[in-house]
């Protein structure tokens, strides 16, 4: 029986092998868990790394800058993200935490 490396597809496009570790890394450094809702006081499993100051607006890969995130909580950024780059506000008022972090 022979050792057969089975096929690495790349599913991600444009993140690679670097992009797959890091993200997990910061799944496991935040539990799994959403840190949007945490801060809310929720319990959700995060489902993604999201940057919390985005590429677009000079958000770099540095572990300081990613947090481990809930679908609905994704969206609602990256939402109010888009209106504020169309000059629009976000419906909701955003607070900040004690630790800088939006509450939405
Ligand atoms: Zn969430």
């Amino acid at each position: 029986m022979t050792w057969q490396h089975t096929n690495r597809s790349r599913h991600a496009r444009g993140y690679g092998h670097r992009w797959v570790k890091l993200r997990e890394r910061i799944l496991a450094r935040d539990s799994y868990l959403c840190q949007t809702c945490a801060k809310a006081g929720r319990l959700t499993p995060a489902t993604a790394v999201d940057h919390i100051v985005p590429k677009a607006q000079g958000g770099t890969d540095d572990p300081g800058n990613l947090a481990a995130i809930c679908d609905p909580c994704h969206r609602a950024k990256t939402s109010a993200e888009a209106a504020r780059a169309q000059g629009r506000t976000p419906r909701r008022r955003v607070e900040f935490g004690p630790d800088g972090w939006p509450i939405w």
